[in-house]
């Protein structure tokens, strides 16, 4: 059975970027007579924004966006990342981590590497063999290997995790749970067959596929959606231009959500009509992904 979740983060209302995802995973559900979830990824507490998450589901409902079962938060989660924390120390997967952003940088420089601004750090594994006396302070996991996976969008890809990405934090140096785990256990829990969600998402996949892998769970498809580009080419946030949709006209969001997964005019009076329309609309379009991927070399 196909279940299938939107998992915004309550950092504030949604904008024509965020329906997009939220619009092609309940269309990718229902095309397959599936269930829909939501799931609200309140983990990063100090970039939560109070009031949003029920902002959120106002501005789905307006968009007849309703989940088949009560959301699922996070916050309320904490048990479940322990215990899987627990398994992968338990298994070698994990290990504890005592080094500063600065101490990583130092390490980085002393291989020769320069640390480009908003680049992704490589963690240059200096913990890997103990702590040597030093305070743990997050925990990693030991990320060997080249993950193979396939998009159901964008086709074929291949990371070698441990040195694109190196070993990544599971729990944060401030005790935060870290999205990669998080989410992994939740889609399981949850039973996700299939996440649909953002492109920029798409390279966070190999590492979600990595922890599955060590804590044996099942790997869902995947399908990343094209992106809404804000006025500095960037992908759509409250930094370059994001508004907040407006729930005074939802059928015109959804239209314009609808535009950028490749759906064509739909003839619709009100968003219920859209959805009817737009469902049988969208399974053409994953039945041509399918047959692409199908007659791939
Ligand atoms: N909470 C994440 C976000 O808002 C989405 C996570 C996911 O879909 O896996 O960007």
């Amino acid at each position: 059975m196909y279940r299938g979740r939107f998992a915004p983060s309550p950092t504030g209302p949604l904008h024509a970027g965020s329906l997009v995802a939220a619009l092609a995973s309940w269309l990718d559900a229902r095309a397959h007579g599936g269930v829909w979830l939501l799931r609200i990824e309140d983990v990063d507490t100090p970039r939560c924004v109070p009031g949003a998450e029920r902002l959120i589901l106002q501005q789905l409902a307006a968009c007849g966006l309703v989940a088949d079962e009560p959301p699922w938060r996070q916050s309320e989660r904490g048990p479940a990342y322990a215990d899987a924390l627990q398994q992968l120390v338990a298994a070698g997967r994990a290990y504890p981590c005592a080094c500063t952003r600065r101490d990583i940088d130092k390490a980085l420089a002393a291989r020769g590497v320069v640390h480009e601004r908003f680049a992704e750090r490589v963690y240059p594994g200096t913990c890997r063999g103990g702590l040597h006396g030093r305070p743990a302070r997050a925990w990693r996991l030991r990320a060997d290997g080249r993950v193979r996976w396939v998009d159901r969008r964008l086709g074929e890809a291949v990371q070698d995790v441990g040195a694109e990405v190196g070993d990544f934090v599971l729990k944060r140096a401030d005790g935060l749970w870290a999205y990669q785990l998080a989410v992994v256990v939740d889609d399981a829990a949850q039973g996700i067959t299939d996440v649909v969600r953002g492109e920029d998402l798409a390279d966070n996949t190999p590492r979600q596929i990595l922890l599955q892998h060590a804590l044996g769970l099942p790997r869902p498809r995947y399908l990343h959606t094209p992106l809404v580009l804000g006025d500095d080419g960037h992908k759509l946030s409250k930094q370059n231009g994001a508004q907040a949709l407006d729930l005074a006209d939802p059928l015109a969001a959804l239209r314009a959500a609808g535009a950028v997964l490749g759906l064509p005019p739909l003839a619709a009076e009100d968003v219920h009509d859209w959805l009817a329309a737009a469902v049988p609309a969208w399974a053409g379009i994953i039945a041509a992904f399918d047959e692409r991927l199908r007659k791939r070399p």
